[in-house]
């Protein structure tokens, strides 16, 4: 697996965070898809406070417990709320305009890595991934490497605390029956690119993944996937652990 590496020049979501982050205020920032309308994403909401946060990710920061890896951190609010009860954190993420400005919030240890590539190391007692988290794993293919790397990374006896959304609102008729080519690809896993001024980011695979998917994929995968909380529309928490540990 290839490091990821986003360099200033091809980051808008890390040109939106550091501006929004120096000035209080920032330009539209874009997204873009092959599979959607253009779309904004309100950068504000990236600097949510925990009152602000649904209640889904509230749920998630009670649940962290010992050392947290907060993963895709953005600009770092889980990070902020979870120092802030006294929880050992490291925030990760591929944006170096994102990592910098979490360490100017006050993230005690921040990183620039990418989940996925065997280069970063640690163990870690809670992985949390949120704001639709099972974007990172990218494509239901990456779920035995994203697996392997849970297992690299998890303490014994630690959890993942992962939300995500079942995008089949988009594709079911009024009747609720699923209107999808069963010979394309997972109707969750959707291209994404950003642009924030002239500045246009790389497209990215994004995984949105229906709780039974998830469960299926990470069974077979040695992980047992729990569902904590539904959310208002389509959208979950799960925690997953190892298989073993959860037989006991
Ligand atoms: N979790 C934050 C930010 C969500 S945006 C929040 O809830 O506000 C998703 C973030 O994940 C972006 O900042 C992006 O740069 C980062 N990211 C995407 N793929 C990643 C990977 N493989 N490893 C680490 N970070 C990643």
């Amino acid at each position: 697996m290839n490091k990821k590496q986003l360099l200033p020049e091809t980051d808008p979501m890390g040109q939106a965070i550091r501006d929004y982050f120096e000035k209080g205020r920032c330009a539209r920032l874009k997204v873009l898809s092959p599979q959607f309308d253009e779309d904004e994403m309100p950068v504000t909401t990236l600097f949510r406070t925990e009152t602000d946060m649904p209640s889904t990710e509230r749920t998630a920061l009670s649940l962290c417990r010992g050392r947290v890896l907060d993963a895709g951190a953005g600009a770092g609010c889980h990070s902020l709320a979870l120092q802030e009860r006294g929880l050992e954190v490291t925030a990760i993420d591929i944006s170096p305009l994102s990592t910098e400005v979490m360490r100017r919030r006050g993230i005690k240890d921040v990183q620039q890595a990418d989940l996925l590539d065997d280069a970063f190391v640690g163990t870690y007692d809670t992985v949390l991934m949120l704001m639709n988290g099972s974007g990172l794993i990218g494509q239901l293919k990456n779920m035995p490497l994203f697996c392997r790397r849970m297992k690299q990374l998890l303490a014994p006896g630690g959890q993942i605390l992962m939300d995500s959304t079942d995008l089949r609102y988009i594709y079911e008729d009024e009747d609720g029956i699923l209107d999808v080519d069963l010979n394309a690809s997972y109707y969750g896993e959707v291209d994404f690119r950003m642009q924030y001024r002239q500045v246009k980011g790389d497209m990215f695979p994004w995984l949105y993944v229906d709780f039974d998917t998830l469960s299926y994929h990470a069974q077979a995968n040695g992980f047992r996937a729990e569902l904590i909380e539904k959310g208002p529309h389509y959208d979950y928490l799960a925690r997953l652990v190892p298989a073993r540990s959860a037989d006991e």
